[in-house]
């Protein structure tokens, strides 16, 4: 089969390189795709989010089945789009999407169907907004509706940062379109768990459980990022929790959304707190979370594309998904001063090295004329190692990590021990 996998971070090379090991694919290409990915996968000069060039494209290289990994292009209707140009696609419809490009869909969506969430309510009149916040009071969690880079989501320590949050996003329209409808929400505690899993719009595959570390710095301090770095499974995940997430969160969610006559195709991740009463959706995103990805996919023993097509046909329920029985680890190398501004197009070295015991999953790379590998992105590399124990996966993940260096490298120290 021909397949294409549309993206160019971390994500999808972890996508590429797990597909690049199904005895299905022939002939994998990937756009835009990255430094890295160009070693196992053709990479084509089309941005993700421009539909049209995409699906002409597949059309016209009689591609086979396209896996749509972001979530812009999902929500932009890129699956619907192959279908109706007959190309098969991984990846859920617009109208599943929305279960991740609107906070307020999902929150109603949990709402009517009982699935455990915080409570909240939603706005679309400032002056409504921040009389809510006040007679609630703080701590107290303000959210844009839409897509907003993951950065949408403001934890309110106090009333006065709960306002500026509301009106920054209402008023200054710091989120554009996305902040114009605002969800006001209860703030919870508890460690939190990602569960990605795979839908085929009935049945639901729960992947091993992971855990990402959004903040910048040590000691989960500095702000928030897309991730620096996750483990797999996550030590909390319990196998009661698990019981009682599949019950009463993972099934509900599934049959919620094909009620509504919006099957859900594809991976759905589940952001859960594990609060004093139970497990509570925080938020759900229509695709694999990034770095989780990484640190779960590199625990697969099955054939990944065998998978995505059982999620398309809806026939998840005749396979048997194997995971190795050991611990996996990602270490996200970054540019300095990542997430705020920082230089790129510099050269990186050690990366054969590093490469001989942990996967280099390129996030922000890109080649020069001559081959070299230089920084592109903010977040840059992500070190994946496994190991039979959590303890083995991160000093494997660290160990590699070392040989590797560019100018301003930043990482954290503590991946998987806070
Ligand atoms: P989200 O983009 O919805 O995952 O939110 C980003 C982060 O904000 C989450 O990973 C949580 O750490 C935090 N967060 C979101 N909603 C809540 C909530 N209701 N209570 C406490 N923390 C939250």
């Amino acid at each position: 089969m021909k397949v294409l996998v549309v993206g160019g971070g971390g994500r999808e090379h972890a996508i590429v390189w797990a597909l690049s090991k199904s005895r299905k694919a022939d002939q994998l290409f990937c756009a835009p795709g990255n430094g890295g990915i160009a070693s196992l996968a053709e990479c084509i000069p089309i941005k993700a989010t421009d539909v049209e060039v995409m699906v002409a494209w597949a059309v016209s290289h009689a591609i086979d089945f396209v896996v749509v990994a972001p979530d812009d292009p999902l929500a932009l209707g890129m699956v619907d789009a192959m279908e109706a140009a007959g190309i098969p696609a991984f990846g859920p419809r617009a109208n599943a999407a929305i279960i991740e490009a609107s906070k307020v869909f999902s929150k109603n969506l949990m709402a009517k169907y009982h699935i455990p969430t915080a409570k909240y309510n939603t706005f679309t009149d400032m002056d409504a907004a921040l009389s809510y916040v006040r007679e609630q009071g703080a701590p107290i969690v303000v959210k844009a509706d839409g897509l907003a880079l993951g950065k949408g989501v403001i934890v309110a320590q106090s009333v006065e940062e709960a306002e500026d949050a509301v009106r920054s996003m209402m008023a200054d329209k710091r989120f554009g379109e996305a902040g114009t409808r605002l969800v006001i929400e209860e703030c919870m505690t508890g460690p939190e768990v990602t569960v990605l899993a795979f839908c085929d719009g009935e049945h639901v595959v729960p992947m091993p459980s992971s855990q990402d570390h959004k903040r910048a710095f040590d000691g989960n301090k500095g702000p928030n990022t897309g991730g620096m770095g996750a483990i797999s499974p996550s030590p909390n995940y319990t196998p009661e929790v698990a019981e009682r997430c599949m019950k009463e969160i993972f099934l509900p969610t599934v049959a919620a959304l094909k009620a509504e006559g919006r099957p859900f195709h594809g991976v759905l991740y589940f952001g859960l707190m594990l609060t004093p009463d139970g497990p509570k959706v925080v938020e759900y995103n229509a695709r694999f979370g990034d770095p989780e990805c990484q640190a779960v996919l590199s625990l697969l023993e099955s054939d990944l594309l065998d998978i995505m097509l059982a999620c398309r046909e809806g026939t998840l329920d005749q396979l048997d998904i194997r995971w190795k029985d050991a611990a996996a680890c990602c270490l996200v190398l970054a540019s300095g001063g990542y997430p705020g501004k920082y230089q790129s197009g510099y050269p990186i070295s050690g990366l054969e090295k590093a490469g001989e015991t942990a996967m280099v999953f390129h996030a922000g790379t890109r080649l020069d004329e001559d081959g070299q590998v230089l920084t592109a992105g903010g977040r840059v590399l992500g070190v994946t190692a496994t190991g039979p124990a959590l303890a083995d996966a991160i000093d494997g993940a660290y160990s590699a990590a070392k040989h590797i260096s560019f100018t301003d490298m930043q990482f954290r120290t503590d991946i998987g021990r806070v």
